[in-house]
């Protein structure tokens, strides 16, 4: 998503006039990018017409720098979709016993960042509490005591009793009695969105009565955001979120979506494993972020860090290349995803068939090509050389499927298997001098 957007701002800050066509050709790609991420309609149209009424051509004087006033206006809507402009319906109060409940899918992060939060809040004074109302997950007890242990936190949970609801509800009243005035109860997930899951977290909700229920997000899982923060929601009145995992190469994308499906702010996101790892969230440099910007917001031109990143992705053989070493289809379909994130930087990249990128074939071609791709089976994808699609029946199949014609297919293949020759090449080149991609210097 954010490659999207920050494709489309350099396009059009690339353009030699900014006129009103190449305004609306970027707005048009960010409206699409939004949507396709599942963002709520109403919220991209607003973004639409804001910045149209921002980016007043008729009005704009001779000598105003266009580019600078549309990108920093797409900025400021993106960071105000990320700051639905409500408080968190409840910030914990001193001299008061406050509950907080954690919800989420299984593994998105909830249990390391009830210790995060409550260290977090410790650090300021406050006496916070876990408690583990998770049964559902061997070892989770265990988990939350570790981590509960290792920040100095008061804990409680049970080894043997199977009830969730009885031990959030005892955890909780016997932290009051212990005067801890934030009471923080972490829960169990499930791989996917379930109703048994719903139904106990409304069981617990209902037991407990927290004063804010926290929804935490994994902040790498992209488009799926939506769609899960939204079946949380409504479940469950959820007040604010907590998007994790958004060190790495995660840029949170999902976040904008989490925010507009809960209509919630998020409060804190995760960036390591580690305790510390944790930050008050700020969406100014959250959009950055996302945007692959610098500190500077007039350096989208020369954005060569978010450049260098992204290649660091391609630059690692190993992961793309097959356990033969061989570089298959499946290889050149992730290649593909890659760039079409990475939008017009691919260029750059050495080992990518440049006619790939030209402005004729272009994306539209990649896209194609994943298309047909997607009528494969994954034996079709894996094999060495892509050599079971030598084969009239396969080739029939995967134009039918895909909606192509067999000429189409076969030509997709022809430019597997050149993409195929020269990434072997450059592979080569690179392990010698080990210095495949040396743009930076
Ligand atoms: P839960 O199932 O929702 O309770 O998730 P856990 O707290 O058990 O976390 C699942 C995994 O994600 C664990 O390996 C955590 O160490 C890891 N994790 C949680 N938050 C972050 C984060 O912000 N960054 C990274 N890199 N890993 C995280
Ligand atoms: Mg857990």
């Amino acid at each position: 998503l954010g490659g999207r957007i920050s494709g489309a701002i350099r396009q059009m800050s690339n353009a030699t006039v900014i006129d009103k066509k190449v305004l609306n050709d970027c707005l048009n790609e960010i409206t699409h990018a939004l949507l396709q991420a599942d963002v709520q309609f109403s919220i991209v149209s607003d973004l639409h017409t804001n910045i149209k009424r921002i980016v007043d051509f008729d009005a704009l004087a001779a000598g105003h720098d266009k580019r600078k006033i549309i990108s920093k206006a797409i900025f400021n809507e993106l960071c105000r979709i990320l700051n639905p402009g409500k408080k968190p319906p409840f910030t914990p109060k001193r001299g008061k016993t406050s509950v907080v409940m954690f919800v989420g899918l299984q593994g998105s992060g909830k249990t390391t960042t009830c210790a995060k939060y409550a260290h977090f809040h410790r650090s300021k004074g406050w006496k916070p509490a876990l408690v583990c109302a998770d049964t559902f997950r061997a070892g989770a007890f265990d988990q939350l005591k570790q981590n509960a242990v290792k920040a100095k936190i008061p804990f409680c949970g049970s080894y043997t009793e199977s009830d969730p609801v009885t031990i959030a509800a005892q955890g909780v009243e016997r932290f009051k009695k212990e005067n801890s005035d934030l009471i923080i109860v972490d829960t169990s997930g499930r791989h996917r969105q379930e109703a048994a899951l719903f139904e106990e977290m409304r069981q617990l909700a209902e037991a407990t009565k927290p004063d804010l229920v926290v929804f935490v997000m994994d902040g790498s899982i992209g488009q799926a955001a939506f769609d899960q923060a939204e079946a949380f929601k409504q479940s469950i009145d959820v007040g604010a979120v907590i998007v994790t995992k958004l060190d790495g190469h995660a840029k949170g994308g999902g976040a904008l979506s989490a925010v507009a499906a809960t209509k919630s702010p998020v409060l804190f996101i995760g960036t390591g494993e580690h305790v510390h790892e944790f930050q008050v969230f700020d969406a100014e440099p959250f959009v950055k972020r996302l945007l692959g910007m610098g500190a500077d917001l007039s350096g989208f031109m020369d954005n060569i860090h978010q450049a260098v990143s992204s290649m660091d992705q391609v630059q690692k053989p190993p992961e793309l290349l097959s356990e033969s070493g061989n570089f298959t289809l499946r290889n050149m379909y992730e290649q593909f995803q890659l760039m079409l994130n990475m939008g017009p930087i691919g260029h750059a990249i050495p080992g990518f068939d440049q006619e790939l990128m030209m402005p004729k074939g272009g994306s539209g071609k990649m896209k194609r090509y994943m298309i047909m791709m997607d009528s494969m089976t994954k034996k079709e994808l894996d094999s060495p050389n892509g050599s079971l699609m030598n084969n009239e029946s396969r080739i029939l199949r995967v134009a039918k499927g895909s909606g192509h014609s067999i000429e189409a297919v076969k030509e997709m293949l022809e430019a597997y298997k050149r993409q195929a020759k020269i990434w072997s090449k450059t592979l080569k080149k690179g392990s010698k001098n080990n210095k495949m991609m040396n743009v930076e210097q």
